[in-house]
């Protein structure tokens, strides 16, 4: 399961200019600031994997990156800057929109979300839109180490809070995974759950 090699391969502006449906992809989503690349770094077990859709509101590309030479991580711009006007928050689910609903070739889809907030708003919005398209997902909670770190109860009522709603709101939950990129926490668990999803 392990990630020996990551190749950038292109920024596409938009779903057809992606990739041939050649490869399993996994997207991964989420709040700007919500710790994606250090994520990413961390499962990469390097530095500054350079994402290029870091810029708030600006960058607003679909990136792909050939993980072994088999598959695909497929880093989308983050959403619900505070600052982004209106306009370009609107712009961002029109473009993402396009992309879960064309690639056949889309794993799932790793929604990450903070778990040492309340659940945001935007967040759950994502989800809904996901789960009434059928789209496959799994949330990856960000930054649970936050929860130890004496912080204590009131986030972890926030993570309790979110997992609550996946429970109310899907027949059958996607699956979660508990991360942080501080202490290496669910990294194993992520890339396990990523190759069974593959097959290999
Ligand atoms: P991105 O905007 O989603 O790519 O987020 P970054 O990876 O740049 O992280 C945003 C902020 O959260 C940075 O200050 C990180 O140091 C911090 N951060 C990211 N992951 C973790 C984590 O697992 N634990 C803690 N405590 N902080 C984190």
């Amino acid at each position: 399961a392990k990630i020996k090699e990551v190749e950038f391969v292109k920024s596409s502006a938009r779903a057809k200019d992606c990739p041939k449906h050649d490869r399993p992809e996994f997207a991964i989503l989420g709040r700007s600031n919500v710790g994606k690349s250090s994520l990413i770094n961390s499962l990469v077990r390097k530095k500054d994997v350079a994402l290029t859709s870091k810029k708030p509101g600006k960058t607003k590309l679909i990136n792909h990156f050939l993980v072994n030479k088999s598959w695909y991580f497929v880093d989308l711009p983050g959403y619900g800057f505070a600052k982004a006007p209106d306009a370009a928050r609107m712009d961002w689910s029109a473009f993402t929109k396009g992309f879960f609903l064309s690639r056949d070739t889309l794993v799932t889809v790793l929604l990450l979300v903070d778990a040492s907030v309340p659940p945001q708003k935007i967040d759950l919005d994502c989800a809904n839109w996901l789960g009434r398209n059928n789209i496959p997902m799994t949330f990856v909670f960000t930054k649970c180490d936050k929860m130890r770190a004496g912080k204590g109860k009131r986030a972890d009522e926030n993570l309790r809070d979110f997992q609550q709603f996946i429970k109310d709101n899907y027949r059958v939950p996607p699956p979660w995974i508990m991360t942080s990129s501080v202490t290496g926490l669910g990294r194993d668990e992520l890339l396990l759950h990523m190759s069974q999803l593959r097959n290999y």
